[in-house]
């Protein structure tokens, strides 16, 4: 009705809002992952094929509706192949967290669709679609809770053999264990303080847990010390590896690594390729590598 659509898109504006303030909606995501405005259709589809994760935008354009004169992603076009990892690359404003947004189904997009393994996303039951998408978020939470807890957040009723394992694979367990009290240590609010390096591995070894064929993430932007820098590299990497992943990247190792770049601008993708194919091209992309994209992303 009219009194629902019109409460759904005051919602969507105090959504947006949020999403502006301080980078709230990474955390509410971790938090009620992937609570939205957009309900279940009445037949939901199950995911076929869950462990392969294709994931493809056919023509979506966007508008954020407390913006709806500026498209904010203008006839996308972006197949992800099942196991692929394609760095998200762009200026500040071009449209790399709104892939991301979309893909959350915090929104839908006003014309064309995006697909999981075929399925239109809004024909996806919720539940299956949560099980199919982890998100690494730019500024994880660290709950008030022990290390251990913190990482099982991730699969609620892991064993503490699976939190490790996945703390291993997340190069997070050296510095776990050499905490006062190790995986037990209480962290977070009132707790031993982590540092971004630190409270990024938790977060990766939290999807590791979890175990989901697509992961999104929201690469800090954040200078992390050399030591976290690679340690966040490797855990990434092993994340990374046999799952489809989408990375919003800001690092130039991390760029390098992606078996694909996707270059954004103003809302559509302006060039695809290789690093060397694209600084080949002497582009945008050559720019932001030549800015390292930390700084390119601020200056652009
Ligand atoms: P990027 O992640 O590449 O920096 P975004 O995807 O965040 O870019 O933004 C794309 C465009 O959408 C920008 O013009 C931005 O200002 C706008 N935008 C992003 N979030 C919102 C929002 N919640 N409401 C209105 N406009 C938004
Ligand atoms: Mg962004």
């Amino acid at each position: 009705s009219v009194m629902v659509a019109g409460a759904v898109a005051a919602l969507s504006e105090i959504w947006g809002e949020l999403q502006r303030a301080a980078g709230a909606t990474e955390r509410l995501v971790e938090l009620l992952n992937v609570e939205d405005n957009v309900r279940d259709p009445e037949t939901a589809q199950a995911l076929h094929d869950a462990e392969k994760g294709a994931v493809s935008f056919e023509s979506v354009t966007f508008h954020y509706p407390a913006r709806p004169s500026q498209a904010a992603l203008d006839h996308v076009n972006l197949h992800v192949k099942p196991g692929e990892t394609v760095a998200l690359v762009g200026p500040s404003g071009a449209g790399k967290s709104t892939i991301i947004q979309l893909l959350q189904r915090f929104y839908d997009p006003d014309a064309g669709r995006i697909t999981l393994n075929g399925t239109d996303l809004r024909d996806m039951a919720r539940h299956d679609f949560r099980r199919a998408i982890a998100l690494v978020p730019q500024e994880p939470v660290i709950f008030a809770a022990s290390a251990r807890d913190n990482i099982r957040f991730g699969l609620p009723g892991a064993s503490d053999a699976d939190v490790e394992q996945a703390a291993r694979a997340a190069a997070a367990h050296d510095f776990l264990t050499a905490l006062p009290d190790g995986y037990d240590t209480y962290v977070g609010e009132r707790g031993v303080m982590l540092s971004g390096g630190q409270k990024q591995r938790i977060a990766i070894a939290r999807a590791i847990l979890r175990d989901a064929p697509v992961l999104l993430l929201d690469e800090a932007t954040s200078a992390l010390d050399a030591e976290s820098e690679r340690a966040v590299q490797t855990a990434v990497e092993a994340l990374s590896a046999n799952r489809t992943t989408l990375i919003v990247a800001h690092r130039l190792a991390t760029v390098k690594k992606a078996d694909r770049i996707i270059v954004f601008d103003q809302g559509r993708i302006v060039a695809e390729g290789s690093h060397d194919e694209l600084v080949g091209e002497g582009g945008l992309y050559a720019r932001l590598a030549r800015l390292q994209f930390t700084d390119g992303l601020a200056a652009e």
